[in-house]
């Protein structure tokens, strides 16, 4: 995708990347933009400069994995990792960033967690939900699952943060969050002031965790998309 039209950053800013090689790129800029932090799509190793974090969005993570790997961008993630960026994978992205994945080889394995694909069924299977998390905010917190993974157990250094049932559906180490869900499909920045507050950054507007304007298609000023 050539889309965004972001804010020029100042020199050194820190600011949150978000994986452009497929999934919600967009609407995770978007939701960036909103809590007052720079962002930037990241589908190269300049790309990586002053990035405090990186979000990698859902998809489909068989592809997902093969881009990075074609792209030698694998390497640079663990990389600048262990340079001290943080991570947050959504969906596909929490996927790629288990250190353990039913029936395959890890990809990235940057977090002690083992998923299972598809765990709930088909697309037809894809459900919305609703949960209150009180560490991260007041408000409940809207969940969208597509096609999503379970999160079957944790290892060491590694907390729960929503538990549904018979599953984990957020889990984080100090370094990495995953979900099982998308909150760039929400209204909820909830998540998003969570993983910059992990980040090191200061997410402004801190009044709401709704942003009551925000609807589905807020996302398309960034691409310059009109209907
Ligand atoms: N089903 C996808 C996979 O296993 C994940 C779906 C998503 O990211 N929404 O890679």
């Amino acid at each position: 995708m050539s889309h965004v039209a972001l804010k020029p950053p100042r020199a050194a800013e820190k600011m949150i990347g978000v994986l452009d090689l497929q999934g919600d790129v967009l609407e995770h800029l978007d939701h960036i933009e909103r809590i007052g932090i720079p962002a930037r799509p990241v589908k190269q190793a300049g790309d990586f400069d002053n990035l405090a974090g990186l979000i990698l969005p859902g998809g489909e993570s068989t592809c997902l994995a093969r881009l990075l790997r074609i792209f030698s961008l694998d390497k640079i993630i663990i990389r600048k990792f262990h340079e001290g960026m943080k991570l947050w994978g959504t969906c596909a992205g929490a996927i790629l960033l288990a250190k353990s994945i039913v029936g395959e080889a890890p990809h990235l394995g940057l977090i002690d967690i083992e998923v299972e694909r598809n765990s709930f069924g088909s697309q037809l299977d894809s459900f919305a939900s609703e949960v209150s998390i009180p560490k991260l905010s007041a408000a409940p917190i809207p969940m969208t699952f597509i096609r999503a993974p379970k999160i079957l157990g944790v290892g060491e250094g590694v907390d729960v943060l929503l538990r549904m049932g018979d599953f984990i559906a957020a889990a984080e180490s100090p370094d990495v969050l995953v979900t099982a869900f998308h909150p760039e499909l929400t209204p909820s920045l909830a998540f998003h002031r969570y993983f910059a507050r992990k980040c090191g950054l200061q997410p402004g507007r801190d009044k709401t965790d709704m942003d009551p304007p925000w609807d589905r298609t807020s996302w398309m000023r960034l691409a310059r998309i009109t209907l």
